[in-house]
């Protein structure tokens, strides 16, 4: 799905058309807050002219802080020159973030508060780290999965000062008026690991909780960008077309069915993939530290949408199949569950790997020739020998300059070979074509 909303339409911001649905597709309410919604979220001023600022609210839901660590590493563009705002063009991103911000306590959660209450000078958006539990769940034993700050923060006497605020809560509160919600990781996506078969948190994804109604004040659902953890990059990137969109300096990006931006995730890990062409030639690895392709050892690439083998995990470096891991499909809505058991061949190579390895078997042995005379000089032909101190250079065979004389023919076809003489026949057509080029100039 292509986001077709245009740069005016960005440019007059106001309260959320279609605010969240009181009861979000799949969710038990999380746990009550102590203070009751805002009746109308933030009026967001319509923007005028260039941004200078935007306010960033990390949310950790159920999560290992794994997405955090990868967005730290990231390098295209670093999460720094965001936060400096030194990319040009792009306002400073202001981060409130639990790990990674130096206040804390009622200090740290004031600027969320101030957000929830429309009172920031400057529009924010929403990052969300983890799964979504169920409260409600925890609640009746008189626990919580995730929360982050108190009510308290409403000053002394505040019947429900002791009162835990789940993160979940914050999403709800925060997300109408969000410019942009952003679910980062595969817990945030799609539930991921928390959700999968067997849990007992009643964990869900950030669009799963919010609903299909759900769109920020800018008309955007949620953004996913998924991965266990992402790739850094992904997310910073992202960050930084949508502020170029928000800026006027570019278009909205595009993003697929689900939420995540289709130029990072339209591709399968396989096409990109440093061991497809051992995939292409029907040569598989037996065990893992063999440089082939890992298909038959449990790697799921050829039907996973990412970009980790071209991108990299951070810096461009490391990466799953490019240092010698299968993918098992951490990007994907079905992670875990649809890919497991790990290590165990996925069924579709039986039909696919059974294939390239026929082909592989006929396409092999015709490289290696063709690859035995791309390795020679025109001169070591002629002079039927190769100079080299370094070891014997077998002399092609019989067979080899058969297969190579009816190869040439089909190279030069139409077609001059370097060192031959032009034909008459060709030199007339090139200069035909010539005086035609001249006379219809
Ligand atoms: Fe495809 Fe996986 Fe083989 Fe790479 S290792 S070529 S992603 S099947």
């Amino acid at each position: 799905m292509a986001m077709e909303t245009s740069t005016q339409e960005a440019n007059s911001i106001t309260a959320p058309a279609a605010p969240l649905s009181s009861e979000p597709s799949g969710l038990t309410p999380a746990i009550e807050v102590g203070r009751p919604a805002p009746q109308e979220q933030q009026q967001l001023e319509p923007l005028k002219g260039p941004l200078t600022k935007v306010y960033a609210f990390w949310l950790a839901g159920m999560s290992c802080d794994g997405c955090t660590v990868a967005v730290a590493g990231a390098t295209s563009p670093p999460v720094e020159a965001l936060l400096a705002g030194t990319l040009p063009g792009l306002p400073q991103v202001i981060l409130s973030h639990p790990v990674l911000s130096v206040e804390a306590g009622e200090d740290f959660m004031r600027a969320y508060h101030m957000a929830w209450e429309g009172k920031l000078d400057a529009p924010y958006v929403i990052i969300y780290e983890g799964s979504i539990a169920d409260e409600s769940l925890a609640a009746e034993t008189g626990g919580y999965w995730s929360a982050m700050g108190s009510s308290a923060i409403g000053g002394e006497g505040d019947p429900f000062e002791d009162k835990l605020v789940s993160t979940a809560e914050w999403a709800k509160r925060l997300a109408p008026g969000a410019a942009a919600a952003i679910a980062i990781g595969t817990c945030a996506t799609w539930g991921g690991i928390p959700a999968a078969y067997g849990n007992v948190t009643g964990s869900m994804s950030l669009m799963d909780f919010l609903g299909r109604d759900y769109r920020s004040a800018l008309g955007l659902p949620v953004i996913n960008i998924p991965g266990c953890s992402p790739v850094g990059d992904n997310f910073t990137e992202t960050v930084a077309v949508v502020l170029m969109f928000l800026q006027g300096l570019g278009p909205l990006p595009e993003f697929d069915e689900l939420g995540r931006p289709a130029w990072l995730f339209n591709e399968t890990v396989h096409r990109r993939c440093v061991r497809a062409g051992y995939y292409e030639e029907g040569t598989f690895a037996k065990h893992y530290g063999d440089k082939e392709c890992l298909v038959e050892i449990g790697c799921w690439g050829p039907v996973v949408q990412c970009n980790i083998t071209s991108r990299g995990a951070i810096n461009h470096m490391g990466g799953c199949m490019n240092t010698g891991g299968i993918c098992i499909g951490c990007t994907m809505p079905g992670f875990p569950d649809k890919f497991s058991p790990f290590y165990k061949t996925p069924p579709g190579t039986i039909i696919s790997g059974t294939a390239s390895r026929i082909v592989g078997s006929f396409i092999r042995p015709l490289r290696r020739i063709s690859q035995r005379d791309r390795n020679r000089e025109r001169q070591w032909d002629k002079a039927g020998s190769v100079a080299s101190g370094w070891g014997h250079v077998a002399e092609p065979s019989v067979g080899d300059r058969f297969v190579h004389f009816f190869y040439d023919k089909l190279q030069f076809l139409g077609g001059t070979k370097p060192g031959a003489r032009r034909r008459p026949e060709d030199r007339e057509r090139e200069e035909r074509a010539e005086r035609s080029k001249q006379m219809k100039q």
